[in-house]
């Protein structure tokens, strides 16, 4: 039996097979049609979403004879001959990452095509290449002839040198969305004779995570026999309990629905669903809601302390080599059990109990000079920073909080909406109000956490554009309405115990080390990712 795999078998062969990536290969086409094609190219994203495809059919159609709007004709000597060209030459720089390799493309590279219009050199994984392998590349780069045309692809685009990069027209692939993958496990069955049930193709679209090698990766495992493809065989064969019931509980978690998580549990526990497939799922879809709420890119309800909480109580399961019960009662427990923690008793001993201690323990734990930049270190500094900001600038706010500055302020905020300012800062400030000010001081409350630290994220550069309508020396800090609440509490508590805030130097924190300069190197080259093509 001629049999090819479905990932090979249905692997595009034309700008219009391209699943999902209707931006790049519209801008790929405008190129060919209007006859501006680069020297080189960068296809960046994740793996499976069609980058090495897509560099094909384009260099299939960029030499082809007779191009009908932007698609190769499929007749003409160079189409037909296109899969053994000699023009096209396809490098796996994963295999060929020595600067020998490299070298002798170079050396080629001078020799004119033998048959088409251009000598195309398609670059898979560039970013495995060596350094010197890379200096070698940037040599040709700076300097193509001009039948030659790079098209390189990479998975890790950090990893590419910036001198590099600011030679390449970039364009970034997306993951394929589920509705995208979804109509082409759905196409391919047709086409295949597979017999599958619909909660099947949306299982499979879940699992492959925005890439369309891993669907039809595994749509050729499951269809190896001609059974009907069901949701229960996906789930046996992977003993496992769906992706998508895994992000049902995270969303009843995020809604804080404790009857629907019940019910979820109540079935988990009359199922066979091994318990540790289970914690390693949620765990692996937590971490990754905890690294959005710590970039700001997090929309829902859940913290990164009750995220920490309880991926640290999951473990502890793990590591019960004997449970008695159900584990999935400790689950449940451990989820339920995740709303209960108070982020504010640290908060509340540290400035509102004892102030003299504050002061100490504010200097102390700021983070040392010597750090080594490591993206997380640099997050968590800028974390405790923030965090430490947000507490000195409550407590000072509240040493004059005024009823009437408050008020006042409260109209600026509302005109601020119709101010020519950036217009992410008017969004934030419609999607926000002040809840507290004394004159130099003033407390946003936000609905979601994720907005108020996204504004303290960029707290000054904020204030600099609006500070003019306050207070000369205004400061300002967000917060969301559930933590302005608890802080309400404490400081009406506080009142009652006849408490007395005090002022503390914020200069005494200590801002985190700032080591973004070859970031924002690379943000001012490539921060418009739709480039024109020129
Ligand atoms: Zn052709």
């Amino acid at each position: 039996m001629n049999y090819k795999v479905l990932y090979r078998k249905y692997r595009p062969s034309s700008f219009s097979g391209i699943v999902g990536q209707e931006y790049t290969v519209k801008m790929l086409q405008n190129a060919i049609i209007h006859n501006k094609i680069s020297h080189a190219y960068l296809f960046t994203g994740p793996r499976g979403t069609g980058k090495t495809s897509t560099a094909k059919i384009f260099a299939k159609t960029i030499n082809c004879l007779n191009p009908v709007n932007g698609e190769a004709c499929g007749q003409c000597a160079s189409c037909l001959g296109f899969a053994d060209s000699p023009d096209i030459i396809e490098i796996d720089a994963a295999s060929n990452n020595g600067v020998d390799d490299v070298r002798e493309l170079i050396n080629n590279v001078k020799i004119a095509p033998s048959e088409g219009k251009y000598k195309i050199y398609i670059i898979d994984e560039v970013h495995m290449m060596t350094q010197s392998a890379f200096n070698a590349l940037l040599l040709t780069l700076e300097e193509p002839p001009k039948h030659a045309i790079f098209i390189m692809a990479t998975t890790n685009v950090e990893n590419v040198p910036i001198t590099i990069l600011s030679r390449c027209q970039r364009f970034n692939f997306q993951k394929i969305s589920l509705n995208d993958l979804k109509k082409q496990i759905q196409f391919v069955c047709s086409e295949e004779n597979i017999s599958i049930t619909d909660d099947a193709v949306e299982e499979i679209a879940y699992l492959s995570e925005g890439g369309m090698r891993d669907a039809l990766s595994l749509l050729d495992q499951l269809s190896s026999n001609s059974e009907e493809i069901t949701l229960d065989k996906i789930l046996t064969h992977y003993g496992s309990i769906s992706t998508k019931s895994i992000k049902d509980i995270i969303e009843k978690l995020e809604n804080q629905d404790i009857a629907a998580l019940e019910q979820c549990f109540d079935d988990l526990e009359n199922t066979s669903n091994d318990y540790k497939v289970f914690i390693k799922k949620m765990v692996k879809e937590l971490t990754h809601i905890a690294m959005l709420i710590k970039y700001n890119r997090y929309e829902g309800n859940l913290t990164f302390a009750q995220i920490k909480k309880i991926i640290f109580d999951f473990n502890e399961i793990l590591n019960k080599t004997n449970i008695n019960m159900n584990p999935y009662v400790l689950i449940k427990l451990t989820l339920l059990g995740s709303y209960d923690i108070d982020q504010m008793s640290e908060r509340r001993t540290i400035i509102f109990k004892e102030p003299e201690k504050a002061k100490e323990e504010v200097k102390v734990d700021v983070p040392k000079k010597e750090i080594p930049v490591v993206d997380e270190v640099k997050v968590q500094q800028q974390d405790d920073y923030l965090q430490k900001l947000k507490k000195v600038r409550i407590n000072n706010c509240f040493v004059g909080a005024k009823k009437d500055i408050l008020t006042t302020y409260q109209e600026i905020w509302k005109r601020l909406e119709n101010a020519s300012i950036k217009s992410d800062y008017v969004s934030w400030i419609m999607d926000s109000s002040l809840v507290a000010a004394s004159s130099e001081y003033a407390i946003i409350g936000t609905k979601l956490d994720s907005l108020a630290n996204l504004i303290n994220s960029k707290i000054q550069e904020f204030t600099d554009e609006i500070k003019k309508e306050f207070a000369e020396n205004i400061h300002f800090i967000a917060l969301s309405m559930d933590d302005w609440n608890k802080e309400k509490q404490i400081y009406v508590k506080n009142l009652k115990d006849k408490y007395t805030y005090q002022l503390i130097d914020e200069t005494e924190l200590e801002k985190p080390k700032n080591e973004e300069k070859e970031e924002n190197m690379i943000t001012d080259v490539f921060s418009h990712d739709k480039i024109e093509v020129v």
